[in-house]
Order: structure tokens, then sequence, then C-alpha cells
């Protein structure tokens, strides 16, 4: 059975140097969590160099978004770019009577049903990975928002307390060091 979101990628894995690219457009409808205004929009490409997959592409959607401060929701355009890599094994058919390429299953994270990349996926990890850490509506931090003063709530940056921040750098340094 065919499904909409395989791409098969035998095409640029069977012949290495050739290149090939989708145009895609999703509601990401498995994503609960994630209120897009706009389908999330783009392109991916694909090539292979003999022993990986490298997929490129760029995507963009509007999506609505709680504000970190007071909650208010806040519709923000996101736009991103993918740059991925999937190790490939065996010999391309081009090349080889009695092998194929194939890419190396990775076992915690599939994003391949043999060499069919599952699209939605791959985007959608992608769009996860790019949302801000932190929205905010346009009162931001430093204005006044109506909201968070009518929910009482009391937030304040981390950099409007200098020591807290050199400590928080500090222990990043110190995570850094390796053990001895
Ligand atoms: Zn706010």
């Amino acid at each position: 059975m065919k499904r909409d979101d395989l791409w098969d990628l035998n095409e640029a894995l069977q012949h290495p140097g050739k290149h090939v690219a989708i145009d895609l457009s999703t509601e990401l409808p498995q994503e609960a969590d994630l209120d897009l205004v706009q389908p999330l929009e783009g392109f991916l490409e694909a090539v292979s160099t003999g022993n990986l997959l490298l997929v490129t592409g760029e995507f963009k959607t509007r999506c609505v978004l709680e504000c970190s401060r007071c909650g208010a929701p806040i519709e923000q355009d996101i736009t991103y770019e993918m740059d991925e890599q999937f190790p490939v094994e065996g010999i391309p058919s081009v090349y080889a009577q009695d092998d194929y390429a194939r890419v190396v299953p990775d076992e915690d994270y599939p994003l391949f049903e043999e060499n069919n990349l599952m699209v939605e996926a791959l985007i959608r990890q992608g769009l996860l990975l790019n949302l801000p850490m932190q929205a905010l509506c346009i009162h931001g931090w430093e204005g006044t928002c109506p909201e968070a003063g009518k929910r009482g709530i009391q937030m304040k940056k981390e950099s409007e307390n200098p020591h807290f921040s050199d400590l928080a750098q500090l222990k990043a340094l110190a995570d850094e060091e390796p053990e001895a």
C-alpha cells in the first residue's frame, strides 16, 4: 500500500550524484499540540554521495503559540531549513548486478521504511526543533502586559539578574569540563 507521506528515494540512492526533489504541503494532522493557521509548506531535496544520503529543505508555516508570560495566544510565522544526513550501505544498483544501496535503519528515531523517507515525521521534527523557546505577545517582558497583570503573574527575565546569569554561565562551563 502506498502512503502519501512516504518518499521513495531509490532514484537518488541507486544513482549517486543525482538530485531529486519534492514540494510538500501538509496540515500535520497527527499533531494535536500544534495549532497551524496555515499548512506547513516547502520542499525537500535529496542526493546520495554513495555512503551518505543528504536531505535538505526549507519550510514555512504560521502557527498559534502561547505567550510565555501571560499565556495569550500569539500568531507567528515560522520558517526553517532542514539539513539531514543518513548513512547508506550497499552498492548502488547502477554499479552492481546483485546489490543495491540501502539507508541504514536508525532504531531510536526511525524515519525510513526501507528506502522510503517518512516525510511528515521528518518535517514535523524540524518544526518542533525550530519553534521559539519562549514566545512573547506584543507586550514582551518589559511592557505592561494586561493579561499578566490581570492574573498577577510576576516573572522576570534571567538577564535582569546579572548574578544569576553569571552563575548560569559558570555552571554551563563547568558542565563542559571533561571528567577527570
Ligand atoms: Zn503576554
